[in-house]
């Protein structure tokens, strides 16, 4: 199957006419610039940033091993999830599936674009229901938004899974992996040159421990990531944001210590949570976090936002009945958790 992005796209995209920006038409750097209605003292900030933010992507490309123009950033991977919808799902016409549990932006996005979510739920190991895909899906199906690792279940759809969809579906195939690496699946960019509707959304808002920069990553072809270029917003990441993302991308050893710590944590967690007696289910995860199960699951909640520990609640019937998220802390806020949980368990 020979996939175009341009054969996807809404017929306003495929004629758009970008926005270009004042210092799109000179790329030298020592000018005097009196091109962008800048102010012209110098605060630090006077100036526009870069729009393509070539130096983070140089450096992510060094790190990820996909070229530069394969990669857009976004303000957020939110900003890109809109973005992704946007360019190809016609409002009141097109739509978009999903799984659940999973994360919520994907519908959200949609709906705020008007175009309609064909939810799935996923299957009981916690694993997108492909059959049931192949039902739902219809010629008018733009998107299949994939979450591995899975929020809020923590479960990795196996590479295998995700390279079958590619090859079989029309649409485009977006795998979010926010979590990935805290994850012993490998990440689906190692797909990208072989399958043109694939798209790979990555963040450094967990495991770079850069949530408040807000910087999220899309990987795809050429194509698509020229498109997206068109539609975002032309000064979409800070000249701030774009300098501390470069300076802590330098430190990659600090980077994979702390991932490992966390790895540790939840590992170690897992049977602490398991041996309170207190849920039904405690879930394995190849993220930063921790599915619960109880039937106490709001009483429980209370109590640990009454002692100022605050944990997800994620009560979704039928899968994850009682479900609470809890993120892996450090060692001296699990801790805290664990002692808060005995408490409770005495009172209870
Ligand atoms: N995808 C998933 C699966 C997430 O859980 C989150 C954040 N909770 C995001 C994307 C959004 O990340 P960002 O901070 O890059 O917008």
């Amino acid at each position: 199957m020979t996939f175009s992005i341009e054969n996807i796209l809404r017929s306003n995209i495929k004629m758009l006419a970008p926005y270009s920006c004042a210092r799109d038409e000179y790329k030298g750097e020592d000018a005097t610039f009196l091109d962008a209605n800048e102010n012209p003292y110098d605060t630090g900030y006077n100036r526009y940033p870069d729009p393509l933010q070539k130096a983070v992507k140089k450096r992510l490309s060094s790190i990820k091993g996909v070229s530069s123009d394969c990669i857009l950033l976004g303000n957020g991977s939110d900003e890109i999830i809109d973005i992704i919808i946007r360019s190809v799902c016609e409002p009141a016409k097109d739509n978009i599936v999903s799984f659940v549990p999973g994360y919520a932006m994907y519908d959200v996005s949609a709906h705020i674009n008007d175009v309609q979510v064909r939810q799935i739920s996923l299957t009981n190991v916690f694993q997108p229901d492909w059959d049931a895909l192949k039902k739902v899906a219809d010629p008018r199906t733009k998107v299949i938004f994939i979450c591995s690792p899975n929020n809020p279940v923590g479960t990795a759809v196996p590479l295998e899974k995700i390279e079958k969809i590619c090859a079989t579906s029309p649409n485009l195939v977006v795998v979010d992996e926010a979590y990935v690496d805290f994850s012993k699946e490998k990440s689906a960019v190692s797909l990208l040159e072989k399958y043109p509707n694939l798209i790979v959304l990555q963040t450094l808002s967990k495991a770079w421990g850069m949530a408040g920069l807000r910087l999220g990553i899309c990987f795809a072809s050429r194509e698509i990531i020229s498109v997206f270029n068109k539609v975002k917003p032309p000064y979409n990441i800070s000249i701030e944001t774009q300098r501390l993302a470069l300076e802590i991308l330098e430190k990659q050893d600090l980077f994979c210590q702390r991932r490992d710590e966390v790895i540790a944590q939840r590992e170690a967690l897992i049977p602490l949570l398991e041996e309170t007696g207190l849920f039904t289910h405690v879930y394995p995860s190849d993220a930063n976090f921790i599915l619960v199960r109880t039937p106490q699951c709001r009483q429980l909640y209370n109590f640990l936002v009454e002692n100022e520990v605050v944990v997800r609640l994620r009560d979704i019937p039928p899968l994850i009945t009682g479900g609470i998220r809890i993120t892996v802390g450090t060692p001296e806020q699990n801790e805290l958790l664990l002692s808060l949980l005995e408490t409770y368990k005495k009172q209870a």
